[in-house]
């Protein structure tokens, strides 16, 4: 096969990764509505070496890994350095993840954050796709299909819509023995981990990100926790110094101001309350969303019309063959959101 046959092959079969046009309200990429403190960015960049600047820097650095060190440890469960690794991204960390286990089955259950399918199908891995019951792992499908040859992909809390899977069905995923993802891009916003299991299930991997709590979506930095063996798997796959120095910088002094983006948090799960709220007042169903976004179940046709009338106010959201996805934004934007689908409905 000739090579431009390759590009031909890709440009029919792969689908171009798209995001919607930037408006002044951009609700679609869950990206965190508060800019990254102007004084945290001032240390940062006080605190580059410039005799570091030209060199190659580790992947993850001492620094940035002893904060994570402290930020994943619990009262009851200690994280350990060979535990830990970090991506461009968390997509990067899935990208490196498909690679790896690319002839084991991978599994997704829809409606699911759709980068698992778009970079499989980049990779020219194949995807089994199993969709929820309503909101639940259908177990039923699942069971006797499941074992140590397949990869499951699943966030929690779920996007696009923003729920939680019950403790029990995480469990019994683990007990299938497949290598379970957990991709816990959101957990800041739940307050639910189950980071600390890795000691216990050897099939465990849990994903994390910057870029959502931590304000931090340009600088690009994820990270995975699971079992050594499996970490030092996906540090020989992985490019060498994927993430950057200042990256990491920003990600380390992140971590030693966490009150900040706590408090930050704590902002946005008020405003996803009152969203929620005044979206069912209006008679809408909208799910219990525990990420900083908001899911609204609409049919099809209704779908495009709300999404239309958002538009046309500079309001843009997500639209899936489901519903609406909207992330929580700073309270006067929320305001005209509310306003808007009203007017809309
Ligand atoms: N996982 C989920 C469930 C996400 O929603 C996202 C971001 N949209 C990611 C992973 C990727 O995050 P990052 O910016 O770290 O690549």
């Amino acid at each position: 096969m000739s090579f431009k046959a390759v590009v031909e092959r890709i440009r029919k079969d792969v689908e171009a990764y798209q995001s919607e046009t930037r408006s002044p309200i951009y609700l679609a990429l869950n990206e965190n509505p508060y800019p990254f403190p102007e004084e945290l960015i001032r240390q940062c960049f006080e605190s580059i070496d410039p005799s570091k600047v030209n060199l190659y820097v580790d992947s993850p650095s001492k620094e940035f890994l002893k904060e994570l060190v402290d930020y994943l440890s619990t009262d009851s469960w200690r994280a350990r350095e060979e535990q830990i690794s970090v991506g461009n991204g968390a997509d990067e960390i899935i990208y490196v993840l498909l690679l790896m286990f690319k002839d084991l089955s991978i599994y997704v259950f829809p409606p699911t954050y759709s980068c698992y399918e778009i970079f499989a199908n980049a990779l020219g891995v194949k995807v089994n796709k199993v969709p929820l019951r309503g909101e639940r792992i259908d177990t039923k499908t699942l069971k006797g299909l499941l074992n140590e040859d397949c990869v499951v992909f699943l966030p929690n809390p779920n996007n696009p819509t923003g729920h939680l899977f019950e403790e029990e069905e995480i469990f019994w995923l683990l007990k299938t023995k497949a290598l379970l993802i957990l991709d816990e891009a959101y957990f800041e916003f739940s307050g639910k981990t189950f980071a600390p299991l890795i000691e216990q299930f050897q099939n465990l991997a849990i994903l994390r990100t910057f870029s959502k709590a931590f304000s931090l979506a340009s600088q690009r930095i994820g990270y995975i926790v699971a079992n050594p063996s499996l970490i030092d798997a996906y540090n020989r796959v992985r490019l060498p110094y994927n993430v950057s120095y200042l990256g990491q910088t920003f990600a380390t002094i992140a971590l030693r101001n966490k009150r900040i983006f706590q408090e930050r948090v704590r902002k946005i799960i008020e405003e996803r309350e009152r969203l929620k709220n005044a979206l069912r007042s209006m008679g809408l169903k909208v799910n219990d969303s525990k990420a900083n976004f908001v899911f609204v179940y609409l049919e099809r046709e209704r779908t495009e019309r709300v999404y239309r009338a958002l538009l046309k106010r500079g309001i843009t959201v997500r639209k899936t063959e489901f519903g609406l996805r909207m992330a929580v934004g700073q309270p006067k934007q929320n305001d005209l959101l509310i306003e808007t689908l009203e007017g809309s409905l």
